[in-house]
């Protein structure tokens, strides 16, 4: 293995500033891809993104607390780093920011980001104020690193959508850039969660994949229906009896509001628990000169 230059960790934010501001001035282009680590093939494919376009290449760690209902697993949420940083430095990344959340969130912190409407539904209506939570970390990050290039999965695509619409709304300099699904060899999204999976619920965890490639197939042939596409997706559920959805809808990828009928740009998302872990999917559909386009 080749180690051009050796990955350089940085815990304080004025520190990560200082590297930043550094690129800035010599007229570097910055690339940024944000993770709560655990790393597998979904980020590093981000990761590749950015170093394609961009230097130096600046990878974040921090599972952000203000992310998780009181409910939800941030004590158990699978933390890697030294393993994160190898993988990081392997692949040629400049830079990783993993700061403490104390200084993140110090004590009397009360400034928080609400991208209203798009936060309120799918995701955001089963995990309350998880979008909120997300959107400050996302927005403060980017303050701290000033990206000129920043890259997300259309894994968490109400995320995506969310942070675009921030970046949007707020005049940020950084250009948000949504990178394809990763999945396994049999269809399951890459996700850090996986790993909460015993290997009857790894087995069923491709319901998630069957059934939104089957909701592919069914536009293939013409399909535009969202009522009977989203039928057909919760039958193709209903047959993997560990398989508990939160949600199935078509909607647009713009409003993320649900359609009755495919046309423009949609997304069929589905939320759907397997034993005590919630994982997530989706269809992307673009209709191009009449045609629908579905991709997994
Ligand atoms: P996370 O560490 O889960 O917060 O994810 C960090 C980034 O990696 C987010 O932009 C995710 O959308 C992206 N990501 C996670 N899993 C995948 C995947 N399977 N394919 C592509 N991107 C992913």
């Amino acid at each position: 293995m080749c180690h051009h230059t050796p990955l350089e960790t940085i815990h304080t934010i004025e520190w990560m500033k200082q590297v930043s501001r550094q690129a800035r001035a010599e007229g570097r282009s910055t690339g940024f891809v944000p993770t709560m680590g655990a790393l597998h093939a979904g980020h590093m494919s981000l990761v590749h993104a950015a170093l394609a376009e961009c230097q130096p290449v600046i990878a974040s760690i921090f599972v952000n607390p203000a992310q998780f209902a009181p409910t939800e697993d941030f004590q158990k949420y699978p933390r890697t780093l030294e393993a994160d940083g190898a993988k990081l430095e392997d692949a040629g990344v400049d830079y990783l920011f993993a700061p403490e959340a104390s200084e993140i969130y110090p004590p009397g912190f009360r400034t928080w980001v609400n991208v209203e409407g798009l936060s309120d539904r799918l995701d955001g209506k089963v995990r309350q104020g998880h979008f909120r939570g997300v959107a400050t970390i996302v927005l403060k990050l980017l303050e701290i690193v000033q990206p000129q290039k920043a890259f997300f999965g259309r894994k968490d695509a109400q995320q995506a959508r969310i942070i675009r619409q921030m970046a949007r709304d707020l005049h940020l300099d950084s250009e948000i850039v949504v990178c394809p699904i990763v999945r396994e060899p049999d269809g399951l999204a890459m996700s850090s969660r996986n790993a909460y999976l015993n290997p009857a619920e790894r087995r069923a965890a491709t319901i998630l994949f069957r059934a939104l490639d089957g909701a592919r197939a069914s536009i293939l042939r013409g399909e535009r229906d969202a009522l009977r596409l989203t039928a057909a997706m919760r039958e193709t559920l209903r047959t993997e009896p560990l398989a508990e959805p939160d949600y199935v809808e078509l909607v647009d990828a713009e409003t993320l509001e649900p359609v009755t009928r495919l046309r423009g740009v949609c997304i069929a998302m589905l939320s759907v628990r397997i034993g005590a872990t919630r994982l997530i999917d989706n269809l992307l559909i673009e209709e191009r000169e009449g045609a629908l386009l579905p991709t997994l």
